[in-house]
């Protein structure tokens, strides 16, 4: 097995990355005419079509590819008994310290332990006070009264959705165990330090995806789920040197879990989670069957109505935190030429295409003897079946470079050959390369080289 990295020695930093996602329309910061509110972005028209492509390619990975699983949508607000019994209001704590002189706060599992131990603050040097537990629930109230009768959640995981609806699902789907259920959607975690851009947020989208399990073959589903987690990224073409596992030690371990691993990525700022995958047990079933009083036993039909609560194996993602770790991935510079001035350089953004913001963009030689009208035509024919884009500003170059740094993976361009033949210039952005193709077969040839899409 080669050696693990230790550290990312790839052309990106944080800088970079966030100046590129504010400068292309990736992401922005939330509210900036105000000065901005820490925890929140927005995702503009890159963004959101980026996102938008994650979620679909997860979804179709988790759902559409297996026939046991199928999708929720659950609401962001739930009733505030799910989370007694989930454990969160007592368990979903952060530790917490505040410097006395500068004021910064800090989570104390993330400072250095000496400056723990004599309680100095690692910025200013300041004294720390004492620590305390911090819920990371954000709480608001429904109604018209702010008193605790209203009291409710923004919900900090998507999973409670989906364990509340099990037996709804089971009943109107006829599922058996074992089977899934995948949900995408956002949630919100009052977090003490949100830093390294939209890596950790207050409000954020998860991926889930909860399967249920007959007891005792957990183990066996865990390892399972494991591979399956590990396959997606590597089919997804992301450099797999720069994933690893790490498993939760005894004192990382949530309140509800036997085993836990996540997946990490090796983010400009290091190695950092990416997903979890937990061996839940029958924790969350178990509890909301004593806090709901209705039975959530599973009845096995097929095995002589055999009753037990199933336990559950999660996969849980970030979409938000999958999508900062695709444009890291993806960020490439490159030297393309030779004539000592900036343009010798490209950014690229190698994004596999079935996530990238836009698929083709249709770029005319020239605006004028009919080509611009030309290249609309057949974007027009594009547009059925890819995301498309359309330039007619500038140098060629220029605009292959602009692809470049939003990812897009192919350029269509029409010339007066065009015009002649009927053929069009398809170039590649990862080798530049650029093949003439007859326009009645360019969807057909992009649609098999998105298919046939390995990245070098
Ligand atoms: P951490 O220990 O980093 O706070 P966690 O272990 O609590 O994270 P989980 O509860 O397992 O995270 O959440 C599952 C996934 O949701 C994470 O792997 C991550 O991708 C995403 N996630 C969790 N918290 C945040 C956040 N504040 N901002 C963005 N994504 C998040």
């Amino acid at each position: 097995m080669a050696e693990e990295l230790t550290e990312y020695t790839g052309p990106a930093t944080m800088e970079k990355i966030t100046s590129l996602a504010k400068r292309r329309g990736f992401v922005f910061q939330s509210s900036e005419i105000y000065g901005g509110q820490n925890g929140a972005w927005d995702y503009g028209p890159m963004g959101i079509e980026l996102k938008n492509r994650i979620a679909a390619n997860w979804w179709k990975a988790m759902t559409q590819l297996h026939d046991e699983i199928v999708g929720l949508d659950a609401a962001i607000l739930m009733h505030p008994r799910t989370w007694e019994a989930s454990g969160h209001v007592e368990n979903f704590t952060d530790p917490l310290v505040d410097c006395k002189k500068c004021k910064t706060r800090f989570r104390a599992d993330m400072i250095p332990e000496e400056n723990l131990a004599n309680k100095t603050c690692p910025e200013c040097g300041g004294e720390l006070t004492d620590t305390r537990k911090f819920n990371l629930m954000f709480r608001t109230h429904i109604g018209p009264t702010e008193d605790n009768a209203g009291l409710i959640y923004l919900r900090p995981e998507t999973a409670q959705g989906i364990y509340v609806n099990y037996k709804n699902i089971i009943q109107s789907n006829r599922m058996k165990i074992p089977f899934g259920i995948a949900q995408i959607g956002k949630a919100f975690r009052n977090e003490i330090v949100t830093k390294n851009f939209i890596f950790r947020t207050c409000e954020f989208e998860q991926m889930e995806m909860q399967y249920f399990v007959k007891p005792g073959t957990d183990v066996e589903w865990f390892n399972e789920w494991k591979k399956r987690r590990w396959a997606y990224y590597e089919k997804l073409g992301v450099k797999m040197d720069h994933l690893r596992w790490h498993q939760h030690g005894p004192d990382e371990l949530a309140h509800y879990a036997k085993d836990a691993y996540d997946i990490q990525y090796l983010f400009p700022m290091g190695w950092r989670e990416l997903e979890g995958i937990h061996n839940r047990t029958n924790y969350d079933l178990t509890r909301h069957t004593e806090y709901s009083g209705k039975d959530l036993q599973y009845i096995d039909q097929d095995n002589n109505n055999d009753r037990y609560i199933p336990f559950i194996i999660e996969t849980s993602a970030g979409l938000t935190r999958t999508l900062l770790m695709l444009i890291c991935d993806a960020y490439d510079e490159e030297k393309v030429a030779d004539k000592g001035d900036a343009d010798d350089w490209r950014t690229v953004l190698r994004f596999h295409p079935v996530v990238a913001p836009v698929t083709v963009a249709m770029l005319p030689l020239m605006k004028k003897d009919g080509l611009a009208e030309l290249a609309q035509d057949i974007r027009n024919e594009l547009k059925e079946d890819f995301a498309t884009d359309y330039d007619q500003a500038g140098a060629i170059g220029r605009r292959y470079r602009r692809q470049d740094e939003t990812g897009t993976p192919f350029c269509v361009t029409v010339d007066y050959q065009s015009k002649e033949d009927g053929t069009v210039t398809l170039r590649y952005r990862d080798s530049m390369e650029q093949i003439r193709v007859p326009r009645a077969e360019l969807t057909e040839k992009i649609r098999q080289e998105i298919k046939a899409y390995k990245r070098k």
